[in-house]
């Protein structure tokens, strides 16, 4: 489907909010599978499709106090299609590697952070797509495109040596976040850890996300305030999941904090648990 048809689609297809969830009503697609977005704390992520392709986002979950237990266990999230990395923070690459080989998913993520993830031999180049900001790629078909965004942030991979207080530090490349185009028009924007930064306008423009993740916290990220400034003002978010918050005792920001940012603003708040799931 080109942009213009999808933007048609968008503009006929009202959203239906019902007890906090949305249903955006895509024709052609009756009967199908809704799409399920699950989000697992921080900035982890499962997205699956209405043709039943599952992507998963920054799988920071054995360590992430926020995870529910039951996706501790790498294998209930269940098949995976393709691994979608931000950057190589440790509580994003999390456990990558080993959902990688689990699942035998491709993990698609900045060139640069590629040839640290080959170089520290975690990943073959042949299980990852590695790219770069404002490149596309459709990994799942023809149905299904993901561009790779800025992000105003920064990246670098730190491993542990075998000794308490040995480490060393890999270069990340440049953090990203991602605009998901699925098969029937719907569109994710998972903002990664990022500040405000001016191009979320064309973003909002551009891609028209129906359903954007964006970080909370502060500290290292947008805080609420900023991030209803970006909701509000230059994505034009129809629906937000707030992310990235209350993880770690530095990242205060609270999803209430970011509702009474918003205001009397048109931006749905989807306020949802790590582990509830969320159809639309
Ligand atoms: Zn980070």
């Amino acid at each position: 489907m080109d942009r213009l048809t999808k933007g048609l689609i968008k503009g006929l297809a009202p959203a239906v909010f019902s007890a906090g969830i949305l249903f955006p009503l895509f024709p052609g697609f009756a009967g199908a599978q809704p799409v399920e977005v699950l989000w697992l704390g921080q900035s982890a992520t499962r997205i699956t499709t209405v043709t039943g392709k599952v992507i998963v986002i920054d799988p920071f979950l054995k360590k992430n106090p926020k995870t529910p237990a039951k996706y501790k266990d790498l294998a209930a999230l269940g098949k995976v299609d393709l691994i979608l990395l931000t950057h190589g923070h440790g509580d994003h690459v999390g456990d990558t590697v080993a959902l990688a080989k689990l699942t035998g998913a491709k993990v698609a993520l900045n060139a640069d952070l590629g040839r640290t993830f080959a170089s520290l031999g975690w990943l073959g180049y042949k299980q990852m797509i590695r790219f770069n900001k404002s490149g596309s790629i459709k990994p799942l078909g023809e149905g299904i495109t993901i561009t790779m965004v800025s992000a105003e942030h920064s990246s670098e991979v730190r491993v542990k040596g075998p000794e308490k207080g040995q480490e060393t530090i890999h270069p990340g490349g440049e953090p990203g976040g991602y605009i998901i185009e699925l098969e029937n028009g719907f569109t994710v924007y998972h903002a990664g850890d990022t500040g405000v930064f001016g191009d979320m306008a064309f973003i909002g423009e551009y891609y028209k996300p129906d359903l954007t993740l964006l970080p909370i916290g502060g500290h290292f990220t947008m805080d609420p305030a900023h991030a209803a400034y970006a909701a509000k003002f230059l994505l034009k978010s129809k629906a937000v999941i707030p992310i990235h918050y209350g993880t770690f005792p530095p990242l205060k920001g609270t999803p209430a904090q970011f509702k009474a940012a918003l205001g009397s603003s048109s931006v749905k708040v989807l306020d949802v648990a790590p582990g509830q799931a969320v159809t639309f």
